[in-house]
């Protein structure tokens, strides 16, 4: 079943890049009046193509750099879950904590995550 979002420009969505010869997030470039997604840009590439609805979603394996719980992420900003795959960031809900959008759903992930914090610097354990 097709999801059913309001996407508007800007937005991003899976697309099927020729140029680059995968399918990777794009950006909604324009909209027709009907609401519908009229043309996508490649982030990567730059280039502008109709959007094709209905595209098969495919795990990319080659997209942000794997999920790191101690970096500090972004809104937009995308990663590899090594069990969800590709996500991208699409908001923090407070600092430490975000929602990641995967292929399938979103998911809430923590980040920012300190191994050490100042004040208990000297409570590193080797687990
Ligand atoms: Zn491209």
């Amino acid at each position: 079943m097709e999801a059913t979002r309001t996407l508007t420009v800007g937005d991003r969505v899976e697309q099927m890049c020729v140029t680059c010869g995968e399918e990777r997030g794009h950006i909604v470039a324009s909209m027709t009046k009907k609401g519908r997604i009229n043309r996508v840009s490649c982030p990567l590439c730059g280039s502008r193509v109709p959007y094709k609805s209905g595209t098969a979603r495919r795990a990319t394996n080659k997209a942000g750099a794997p999920y790191d719980r101690a970096r500090t992420y972004r809104r937009g900003q995308t990663l590899m879950h090594p069990t969800f795959g590709e996500g991208e960031v699409t908001a923090i809900i407070e600092p430490g904590k975000m929602d990641v959008l995967f292929a399938d759903r979103m998911r809430r992930l923590i980040h920012a995550h300190a191994y050490t914090n100042p004040g208990s610097a000297s409570a590193i354990r080797v687990a």
